[in-house]
């Protein structure tokens, strides 16, 4: 008897969003965290992406809403400048204004009212596998334990000891700058001005935003009455995101950037970081697998939570379907290629981020005065907003003569079912399972997804501008297949089936196969 079906490690975000999904589909999930509580200085300050979207359809977003503030069109930093999606009538990404350990909170409740459990305090020390089951070795308050599951997931940050023990590399680029930030109240003879500009004592006046002075960045920024400043200088030591800092050391660094005093009060969120831009060179190692932070590091702030979490639900259902046993072969492998290449769009606007921010001559000036520029423009300033929510691509799925759509996060189409009452897409994937749509009465494709009914949830309903004539989806709402609007009967069975098979395993009057070696 194992202890659970999956064992995730790691209680931020991304395990703890794991933890959730995992317990929707049924699956018993594990959770071991090394620290005995949640950390209460909050890394990110907010979040935003796709995986809004997806917390709407889970039903969680009005949770995690009512946590913290919601901005729509969201002015947000990028490099060393600032994109202002509120030029944009329906802007591509949103910001939810939630520090971290209030959304882990959120997150926690959540997964312990599926049923998860949460063992904090309990730290992994070892991981071994073989061709039936994962285990963790676990130092825990008790001392040393052993425990084991089907699948084994590191979802342990940056610093993954999962990733390592499972030998898996982790190369990228470390640059050598260090930020330090926190945010207090100002004090002293300090003025804000009327146009956000700060007067300092014994300084030329602080402009709102970034203030580069040849020792390095200082910005700032005001909210609530409370000031957030955050220091860039160039140094060479590789820093621990989660060593505490100390109060003089942040002063210490804005003496040396501005070479003057920045008196501040009551200073909380003291922490420091550095950049690193790194990607685990596969996300899966047999049984085991990494997510989050463990996967990937990006060199800019901003995307972590959402790319993570995002992994989570990616992972969550192919994790579950080879516990029950009806994964198809390969099902579990996509999990990477889907999500590795995520990854990869991510790295790719937040290594360009590094490149806007570093540079102090002329030609980086010129880079960034041009990069502005275009940002004035709609298509390049959606692309970016695009990029920035992880919603700029569609999964790379291997049907090559698929339609559009497949690959694409499902749009929350509004619904009228047969007897006429109101639904939507949203609120059929509520429960994390696979939904087939049938948006043109085709009895043809109904008929073949049936065969599929105790897997997949089957809905005949209308819609005002339908996309296709049938839709199939998967629990991460991706669109898995879909039928070409007006196309002749029949003419979609064999690709509907073909995609059935592919992602739901064989339909359920064949024999489904025990579950057991992995595929
Ligand atoms: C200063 C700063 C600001 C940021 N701002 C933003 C932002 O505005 N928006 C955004 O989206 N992202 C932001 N990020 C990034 C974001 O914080 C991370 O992407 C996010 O925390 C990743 O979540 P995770 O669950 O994957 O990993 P982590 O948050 O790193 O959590 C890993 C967990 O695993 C636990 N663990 C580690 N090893 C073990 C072990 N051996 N056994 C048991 N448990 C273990 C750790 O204690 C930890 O709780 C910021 C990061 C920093 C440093």
């Amino acid at each position: 008897m194992m202890d659970a079906d999956v064992i995730v490690v790691g209680a931020r975000p991304t395990g703890l969003m794991l933890a959730a999904e995992l317990r929707l589909t049924g699956v018993r999930a594990l959770v071991l965290e090394r620290r005995p509580q949640l950390r209460e200085i909050p890394r990110a300050s907010g979040f935003g992406g796709q995986i809004a979207e997806l917390l709407r359809y889970r039903g969680l977003l009005d949770r995690v809403v009512a946590a913290g503030p919601v901005q729509r069109a969201p002015r947000l930093p990028f490099g060393e400048v600032h994109l202002d999606f509120s030029l944009l009538a329906d802007p591509p990404t949103l910001a939810l204004g939630l520090p971290q350990p209030r959304l882990e909170r959120v997150l926690a409740e959540h997964a312990a009212g599926l049923g998860a459990e949460v063992r904090r305090g309990h730290e992994v020390v070892a991981v071994s596998q073989d061709d039936f089951a994962a285990a963790a070795d676990v130092r825990g308050p008790d001392g040393l334990y052993r425990v084991s599951a089907r699948y084994l997931v590191g979802c342990d940050g940056a610093r993954s000891r999962v990733r390592d023990l499972a030998g898996i590399a982790f190369p990228g680029t470390t640059y050598p700058v260090v930020h330090r930030l926190g945010q207090g109240t100002l004090a002293g003879d300090v003025t804000v001005l009327g146009n956000g500009d700060l007067d300092v004592p014994g300084l030329c006046l602080v402009r709102r935003g970034f203030t580069r002075t040849g020792r390095g960045v200082f910005a700032f920024g005001l909210a609530a009455g409370r000031v957030m400043v955050q220091t860039t200088e160039d140094e060479t030591t590789a820093v621990d995101d989660d060593a505490p800092m100390s109060l003089a050391e942040f002063q210490g660094s804005i003496h040396r950037v501005l070479e003057a005093e920045l008196p501040l009060a009551e200073v909380t969120r003291l922490s420091r970081y550095g950049f690193e831009a790194r990607q685990a060179e596969r996300y899966r190692d047999g049984r085991i697998l990494v997510a989050g932070d463990a996967a990937h590091q990006f060199p800019a702030t901003g995307i972590g939570i959402n790319t993570g979490m995002m992994d989570a639900v990616n992972l969550a259902w192919k994790l579950a379907a080879g516990v029950r046993g009806w994964a198809p072969p390969g099902l579990l492998g996509t999990y990477h290629d889907e999500r590795h290449f995520a990854g990869t769009r991510g790295m790719l606007q937040t290594q360009a981020q590094v490149a806007l921010r570093r540079g102090q001559d002329p030609a980086a000036d010129a880079l960034r005065k041009l990069f502005l520029e275009l940002m004035a423009y709609e298509q390049p300033l959606r692309h970016v907003g695009e990029l920035i929510a992880g919603s700029d691509f569609r999964y790379p799925l291997p049907n090559p003569g698929n339609h559009p759509l497949a690959g694409a996060f499902a749009p929350d189409l509004s619904l009228r079912t047969e007897d006429g009452s109101t639904t939507s897409v949203a609120e059929l994937m509520r429960a994390a399972r696979p939904v087939f749509l049938d948006l043109a009465g085709r009895t043809d494709l109904l008929q073949a997804a049936r065969a599929w009914k105790g897997r997949a949830d089957i809905h005949t309903v209308r819609t005002a501008h339908r996309p296709a004539d049938a839709l199939l989806i998967r629990p991460d709402a991706c669109i898995a297949w879909a039928a070409p609007a007006g196309e002749p009967a029949d003419a979609g069975v064999p690709a509907l089936r073909e995609a059935l098979s592919r992602w739901f395993g064989a339909p359920l009057d064949t024999a489904v196969p025990v579950a057991g070696r992995l595929s």
